[in-house]
C-alpha cells in the first residue's frame, strides 16, 4: 500500500497513528494531516489504492459569480480516477474542482 501526501507528494516521511479502521497520517515534510480509511475501496474497480484529495465546494453567489466556500475530502482511485488525480496534482495546492459547476448566467465578464 503506497501512501503519498496529498499536499506535497512525500511518501517516506509520513507518520501515522491508527484509530480503529482509520489511520491519521501526518506528513513530516509539509505538516499536512489527513485521515485514511482502511476500509475504503474504489466503488468501481474494488481497488484499495485510494488517495484522499480536497474537493472544492462551489456555490453560486449573487447570481452570476461562483465562489469556493470550502473543501471536503474525497477518495480518488488511482486507477479509475487517474485523470482527476493528475489534474489535481497539476493545480496543487488548489483543491480539485467538481466536474459540474453550478451554472451561472451567461453574462459576459468583460
Ligand atoms: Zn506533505
Ligand atoms: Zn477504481
Amino acid at each position: 500500500m503506497k501512501i503519498v501526501c496529498p499536499q506535497c507528494d512525500e511518501s517516506d516521511d509520513l507518520a501515522g497513528s491508527r484509530a480503529g479502521n482509520i489511520i491519521n497520517l501526518t506528513c513530516g515534510t509539509c505538516g499536512h494531516r489527513w485521515p485514511r480509511d482502511l476500509n475504503a475501496k474504489c466503488e468501481v474497480c474494488g481497488g484499495d489504492d485510494l488517495q484522499t484529495v480536497p474537493l472544492a465546494i462551489v456555490e453560486k453567489s449573487r447570481g452570476t459569480q461562483l465562489s469556493m466556500v470550502g473543501t471536503r475530502p474525497i477518495d480518488l482511485c488511482s486507477v479509475c480516477d487517474a485523470e482527476k488525480l493528475a489534474k489535481y496534482h497539476r493545480n496543487r495546492p488548489n483543491p480539485l474542482l467538481p466536474d459540474e459547476l453550478p451554472t451561472i448566467g451567461k453574462t459576459p465578464e468583460t
